[in-house]
């Protein structure tokens, strides 16, 4: 949670862990109490959130239990909130920070435990009829393949999300697994098949969507020259044109904060 004024900047930011109570009832203590304390100072609430929403309301989460049809209401406040996608806020971010609103067709993919995307058409959000437009990480990319919590088997989210990959390499942090992978082969070999992965949901995503850039999100981001080319050449090899040039990828900048910052931002989209 934190204090975000119209140029982004990011001020009071407070890390709340959920990991012994991730109930929507303590998180809507933690959020109300929060805003409590500084409702005289801002105007508006934006909350990010790891699933699908629709009119204002959660409708769906994979990882965590925030399906609340009521969670807006729930929390104590007079000032006005917006609810969105965790991804998409991230999204918003990076474009208006970042890149200045000067695409016009743009999309974020974020690799965290799941994956998540956000899609900017015309220089719009776009969720869809149903909130599910461009929820890349419940794609199937191998029939059949490893169980998702969502209900499906062989989801993007299952191959190429962060949580996958320390679990292949059997390392702990990205930090740890990028060191490693200078002196040994085998980790390297490992890491090439999950390109290989990520490289075949994002090729689909391009396919769909043929976006003017698409941005890689999430802490993946901060090691992104170890492979900027390798995985762009995966995914052009899996495109009609081939032309790597072709393929506008990049990786976000904002970190950590960008979900916070496009929260903030959510009544002017
Ligand atoms: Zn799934």
């Amino acid at each position: 949670m934190a204090m975000v004024d119209e140029n982004g900047k990011v001020y009071e930011k407070e890390i709340v862990n959920f990991a012994n109570d991730n109930s929507s009832k303590y998180i809507i203590k933690k959020i109300s109490e929060y805003i409590k304390a500084r409702e005289d100072r801002v105007n508006f609430v934006g909350i990010g959130v790891p699933g699908i929403i629709k009119n204002n309301r959660i409708v769906y989460t994979c990882n965590l239990s925030l399906e609340d049809p009521n969670f807006v209401k729930k929390i104590h406040t007079t000032l006005p909130i917006k609810l969105a996608n965790d991804a998409l806020c991230a999204t918003i971010a990076e474009y208006k920070i970042i890149d200045k609103c000067k695409y016009t067709n743009y999309a974020l993919v974020t690799l965290g435990t799941g994956i998540g995307s956000g899609l900017i058409f015309n220089g719009k959000v776009y969720e869809g009829k149903n909130g599910y437009a461009g929820e890349l990480g419940h794609i199937v990319i191998k029939k059949g393949g490893i169980q998702c919590n969502c209900g499906r088997k062989g989801c993007f989210e299952k191959y190429a999300s962060v949580s996958r990959l320390l679990e292949i390499t059997k390392t702990k942090s990205l930090g740890e697994l990028f060191t490693s992978m200078d002196s040994s082969p085998e980790l390297a070999k490992v890491f090439d098949e999950y390109l290989d992965d990520l490289a075949e949901g994002l090729a689909n995503f391009i396919m769909i969507n043929d976006v003017d850039m698409l941005v890689i999100g999430g802490s993946i981001a901060w090691f992104g020259d170890r492979f900027y080319y390798v995985l762009r050449g995966k995914i052009a090899s899996r495109l009609f044109n081939r032309e790597t040039n072709d393929v506008k990828l990049k990786f976000a900048k904002l970190g950590n904060d960008a979900g916070l910052i496009g929260a903030s931002f959510l009544d002017s989209m």
